[in-house]
């Protein structure tokens, strides 16, 4: 039984004021019933760590550098993540792979950084437009996760979490239907399973891109779908906790 994961990725927005105002608010909700988690701009991750003490939210950062420590002006370690209370981390985002070079083989060592200080990564995958026409969609995304599995072995994936993140659907207002989501995760979760029957049954497989209050019941309902990584509907509280509660 893998129970409900839905992942806010705030990405670069927020500030300080409507931060807490976000936190005030989701937090007055009723419990969400699921596990819920979210990724925040690093600067913003310990006034979220602060806001979210106590509650059933987690705290997750949304790239994470892939070394340990050094000369790496401007990123942030995993160690450094972990230290701030961060328990998820965004990997391989495809606004990350196509706008700052993330190859498969970077995805992977951000996945193994993040491991090793104890974070559980989100790895994202997901087909452009031009590759589902081209009818490569399963070849893409398979290449993309067997990357990580291959870097960080199959008994680790166990602690990672998928998100299929078609990239024609995030930002775009155009959500994958229930069932052309369902055929990618059914693939990828048959992927899993080959490494071995308890990474299929155990990992969560999210559905990220375009989700919102009016489609997340009918995407979360298909048996391989098992949450979702939330962008644009998760910059309200409201909003998120409906695709929480989504049923
Ligand atoms: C995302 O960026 O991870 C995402 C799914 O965005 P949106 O929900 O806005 O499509």
């Amino acid at each position: 039984m893998r129970n409900r994961l839905v992942v806010a990725n705030w990405k670069m927005n927020g500030s300080l004021e409507a931060n807490a105002r976000w936190a005030e608010a989701f937090l007055a909700l009723e419990d969400a019933g699921c596990d819920a988690a979210v990724c925040a701009p690093s600067v913003y991750l310990s006034q979220m760590a602060c806001l979210l003490k106590g509650s059933s939210v987690a705290l997750g950062a949304q790239d994470v550098n892939e070394f340990e420590s050094g000369a790496y002006t401007g990123e942030v370690s995993a160690r450094m993540l972990a230290e701030i209370g961060c328990s998820y981390v965004i990997v391989g985002h495809s606004e990350r792979r196509a706008l700052y070079g993330d190859t498969d083989d970077r995805v992977a060592l951000k996945a193994k950084a993040a491991l090793a200080a104890g974070i559980h990564p989100i790895v994202c995958v997901g087909e452009t437009l031009e590759e589902r026409e081209a009818g490569e969609t399963i070849a893409v995304v398979s290449r993309q996760l067997e990357a990580v599995i291959g870097k960080v072995g199959a008994e680790d994936f166990a602690r990672c979490t998928v998100a299929y993140e078609p990239v024609w659907a995030i930002g775009t207002g155009k959500s994958a239907t229930p069932e052309i989501a369902q055929e990618v995760h059914a693939a990828l979760r048959a992927e899993l399973t080959k490494h071995a029957a308890e990474l299929g049954d155990k990992v969560r497989i999210l559905y990220g891109g375009s989700v919102k209050p009016g489609n997340a019941a009918s995407l979360f309902a298909m048996p391989d779908i098992d949450g979702g990584l939330i962008g644009g509907a998760a910059l309200k509280a409201q909003d998120f906790y409906e695709i929480c509660t989504a049923h």
